[in-house]
């Protein structure tokens, strides 16, 4: 018998409905709870909110926390920090926006039970750097998913969702989502008044450098399958800088976090001979970026670059000198505790290699880019903003609201507002939540209406991969290699070696140009082609078949969006080889996207930049 024929169908209504259970979307749940007593609100997750999303594994700080209650930092010291590392290109009234509610937050997480470390002699949160305090963080995700678990009505685990509903009548409104169980394979139709998704950023879309044996070992998690955008931008949402992909300096092969080493440790990076590099290239970087090379610190994707020129030169390997660091035993056990935390795997690695960091430096790298929106880069959809400090053109009605009516975001999703981390993804989550319950109590009798048309025509999609392969499969005369279909794991490995070649990954040291990505963007589109051809063997596999059309949707918007911007702004995360220098008299403006679904185009643009913070 054929899965399709025993397939169950469950429908499932909504006031608001939460897609990706991450550090956005219990923000989301909890705070769309406070405010809409009544409403139901719903929270779907591919995996289990328990322990799900980038982060699932814990964390050993949080990277954003102002510390007003002790006059540490203001919201608008966060922006000048969060647009001095993007190089002056940022959402300012979001970044502030989320800065002036993000203590709130954390101050929640430790009521719940997250143990925050104190330092001894001031009894404050223990500081790592200016915007991190450290926490024993290995259970941050049940902590924080336990709240919203406790303020859904309904939490759905185990459900994929491949596609946003629009609604019959007004196609720019969003109606709910569509998915499948990734256990037993049922169909599911959620029909909402609101949407917010948050369904975090993309790893696996360049290729990455642990390859063969170290398959899948990235610095972001590899599950981590570019949802947000893969479903949002297909809806019609704008989508801004979608080229500002990052790159992350972490400990080689395990790809261990070097800011408790760095920041709390005082660690310092060296190449092979013992020079600090840096300040040694200090002269150069300007010359190519001008005065964004004096922003203190200086921005990430620069650290980036003064590496990269040093290993170009043959002076790599780069270390941290550990060793340096490690001589009492609460030391020690602080370096430890970052990677046991968060990275074990670092801490294997460094056993398998006999390094003691008491005894010797540790090398690093730069890591294969990703795409994400609330580290240190700011992808994602173009969003509302906060109506008493938004320029009026970055307002369209409610906050967080994406362009396309009904449909928030929150965490990755959101573009524009770099270094949210785990604690602003979580404050974004509840901005969006009261949001999107103050849209549903407006909405009155005008309610979204789902097409069940399109309903049939996507559950007859979101299933093809298993039909493909029950047929294909009898085409096979040896081995696994069929001629009528490609396997998921196949296409990814495509995906990753066209983005990695053409759109600037490791393969290129990270440059690109234009007659590069056009040819990137013809490759991608021939498997774009090819993905009406997977094959899924069974439910895991058609998991995978969704999230590589989610990676290649992503990959696209990438391409497209580098390709536009005719500049190199951020050295270390790319280069345009064709246009080495950052240009601001051209460029000091947002790079947009809007993907038309009737016609298959997509429309460039570029956006203001509006300074509200000096
Ligand atoms: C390696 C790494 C280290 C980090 N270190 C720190 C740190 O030290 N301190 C700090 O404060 N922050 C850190 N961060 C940042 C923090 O983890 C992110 O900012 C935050 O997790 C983003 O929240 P989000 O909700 O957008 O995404 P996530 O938290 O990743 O949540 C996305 C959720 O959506 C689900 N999902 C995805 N696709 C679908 C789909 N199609 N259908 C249903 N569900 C779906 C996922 O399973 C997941 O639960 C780190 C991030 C990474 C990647």
């Amino acid at each position: 018998m054929s899965l399709r024929s025993s397939r169950n169908i469950k429908f499932v209504d909504s006031d608001i409905l939460v897609i990706g259970g991450g550090f956005g979307g219990c923000g989301a749940a909890y705070e769309s709870r406070y405010w809409g007593r009544n409403l139901k609100i719903t929270l779907v997750e591919k995996a289990n909110i328990e322990r799900s999303g980038a982060v699932a594994h814990g964390l050993s700080a949080i990277n954003c926390y102002m510390g007003m209650q002790w006059g540490e930092n203001q919201p608008a010291d966060f922006v000048r920090y969060a647009r001095g590392d993007l190089m002056g290109l940022v959402r300012e009234d979001l970044i502030f926006d989320i800065a002036r509610h993000v203590d709130a937050t954390v101050h929640k997480f430790e009521e719940w039970g997250l143990p925050i470390m104190k330092d001894p002699e001031t009894g404050r949160y223990l500081r790592e750097g200016k915007w991190q305090v450290m926490i024993h963080g290995e259970s941050y995700k049940p902590i924080i998913a336990e709240a919203a678990r406790k303020s859904a009505s309904e939490v759905h685990n185990r459900i994929m969702v491949t596609h946003l509903l629009m609604d019959k009548v007004r196609p720019n409104r969003v109606a709910g989502a569509v998915g499948f169980n990734v256990r037993d394979g049922s169909f599911y139709v959620f029909r909402a008044k609101a949407v917010i998704v948050a369904a975090g950023g993309g790893s696996h879309i360049f290729k990455p450098r642990s390859v063969g044996e170290g398959a899948g070992r990235t610095w972001y998690a590899p599950w981590s399958s570019a949802s947000a955008y893969g479903l949002v931008l297909r809806a019609g949402a704008k989508m801004i800088q979608m080229e500002n992909r990052v790159v992350l300096t972490r400990f080689k092969d395990g790809y261990g976090p070097v800011g408790a080493w760095s920041l709390l440790l005082k660690a310092i990076t060296t190449n092979a001979y013992g020079d600090n590099y840096e300040a040694a290239r200090f002269d150069e970087i300007k010359s190519l970026v001008g005065k964004y090379a004096e922003t203190k610190p200086m921005p990430t994707c620069l650290r980036n670059h003064a590496m990269l020129q040093e290993i170009k030169a043959g002076k790599g390997p780069i270390y941290m000198q550990t060793q340096k660091v490690l001589d009492t035993k609460e030391k020690e056990e602080i370096g430890w505790e970052d990677l046991l935390d968060m990275t074990v795997g670092q801490a294997v690695v460094w056993a398998s290699q006999n390094i003691d960091p008491k005894e010797k430096p540790s090398e690093l790298t730069t890591s294969e880019p990703y795409v994400m929106g609330s580290h240190a880069t700011c992808s994602g959809a173009w969003a509302s903003g906060p109506e008493d400090c938004a320029p009026t053109d970055y307002q369209w009605g409610y906050n967080r609201m994406t362009t396309v009516e009904g449909l928030f975001g929150a965490g990755d999703t959101i573009g524009g507002s770099a270094h949210k981390f785990s604690s602003g993804s979580f404050t974004e989550g509840r901005i969006a939540g009261k949001s999107a319950v103050k849209y549903v109590m407006e909405l009155a009798g005008n309610l979204p209406q789902v097409d069940e048309v399109q309903v049939k025509m996507l559950e007859e999609t979101i299933f093809k991969p298993l039909e493909n392969f029950e047929v294909g499969r009898n085409e096979i005369v040896a081995g696994s290699v069929a001629p009528g279909y490609i396997s998921p794991l196949q296409g990814l490995q495509r995906l990753e070696k066209i983005m990695d070649e053409y759109a600037g990954g490791i393969g290129t040291f990270y440059v690109t140009s234009e007659p590069m990505l056009n040819r990137g963007i013809e490759l991608l589109s021939m498997l774009k082609e090819d993905l009406d051809h997977i094959g899924a063997e069974d439910i895991h596999q058609l998991q995978r078949a969704w999230e590589l059309n989610h990676r290649v949707w992503t990959s696209e918007a990438v391409l497209r969006h580098t390709l536009y911007r005719q500049e190199t702004r951020w050295p270390g995360y790319y280069y345009r080889g064709d246009y080495p220098k950052l240009n601001d008299a051209e460029w000091h403006a947002f790079t947009a996207s809007q993907y038309d679904a009737k016609t298959g185009e997509w429309h460039m643009s570029k956006l203001p930049v509006h300074h509200i913070i000096e």
